[in-house]
């Protein structure tokens, strides 16, 4: 099979990338498993029971060393086991090897109910302070949590902070970075009729002061071959919808205008390429666009971005 071929240029330089890529389906898109959680003294201004490491070791599930949850079960000896791995250790022990049965570990649960922890994103920023049995629900929706690696051609696990992120782009996938609201690509593609080795395209703008990510890609929609251009956000999604953009691809006296507003990078790739939330060019109009033979795809993408007052 031919590989799909493309190139990103920059219209105002001669050459600046080639890209090959086969778009690998799907990575990931939840978030990573969060690290260990780890209980760390609570400064005096905070309130909630100043728990220590030694009740934290007592709460964690020695099979799988997440954090236990009611019910917590406890064999006849007392070892205890979080309720997800008991119904994996097939009713014995993996301590003693003794019978397991559906003892409750009461006392243990108590102690947790009582418990007030900080979020286990702290490091990162997070100063809320949560009852044992309402952090996890948090965690998941914290704004501090780390970020996945907006990169979408390829299984990437690297999670992190914005700039973490943005340097991890530049140095590890070597992704394009420009400065300015405004940009103006050139998509070129040798061999347009190959769409399922599909072709993608990732570029980031520093604008604002904020890293915003164009992704460019083809994809079989149902039976029709397409081209799409959408922008994500490096941020929350409640500061995505300050800023606007528009997408302009033409040719030959026509024009395809898209406005619409950046996704957060909390979305993932492939669930803001599935809701069509860009700009999306038909593989023959794309073609039409391009002049020529139909032979080679050559796309100019105007875009701008900027804040909503
Ligand atoms: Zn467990
Ligand atoms: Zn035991
Ligand atoms: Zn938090
Ligand atoms: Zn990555």
């Amino acid at each position: 099979m031919a590989p799909a071929g493309g190139t990103c240029e920059e219209v105002h330089e001669p050459y600046t990338a080639v890209a090959e890529y086969n778009v690998v389906i799907s990575k990931q898109e939840t978030n990573s498993t969060p690290a260990k959680s780890s209980i760390v003294p609570l400064g005096q201004v905070q309130r909630g029971i100043c728990s220590n490491a030694g009740v934290d070791a007592l709460l964690e599930c020695p099979v799988c060393t997440n954090l236990m949850y009611s019910p917590i079960f406890q064999c006849l000896n007392g070892h205890t086991l979080c309720s997800t791995c008991k119904i994996r250790v097939h009713n014995v022990c993996p301590i003693c090897r003794s019978e397991l049965g559906d003892i409750r570990c009461l006392a243990l649960e108590k102690v947790a109910e009582s418990l007030e922890l900080p979020c286990r994103y702290k490091n990162l920023g997070c100063r809320e302070i949560f009852q044992y049995f309402s952090k996890p629900g948090h965690e998941q929706q914290c704004q501090f949590r780390p970020y996945n690696c907006p990169y979408a051609g390829s299984e990437c696990s690297i999670t992190g902070d914005i700039p973490t992120l943005v340097a991890h782009l530049r140095e590890d996938h070597k992704v394009d970075m420009h400065n300015g609201c405004t940009f103006n690509h050139r998509y070129v593609k040798s061999n347009p009729q190959e769409v399922e080795n599909a072709t993608w395209m990732l570029t980031v703008f520093n604008c604002f002061g904020r890293q915003f990510c164009l992704h460019f890609e083809a994809f079989q929609l149902g039976i029709a071959p397409v081209y799409m251009a959408f922008l994500r956000f490096m941020g929350e999604e409640n500061e995505a919808r300050k800023f606007s953009y528009s997408l302009e691809v033409g040719g030959n006296g026509r024009k395809l205008t898209w406005v619409g507003k950046p996704r957060s990078i909390r979305d993932g790739h492939r669930k803001v390429r599935d809701s069509l939330d860009g700009l999306i060019i038909q593989r023959s109009m794309a073609l039409y666009f391009s002049g020529g033979d139909r032979q080679e795809l050559k796309l100019r993408v105007a875009g701008h971005i900027w804040k909503e007052e």
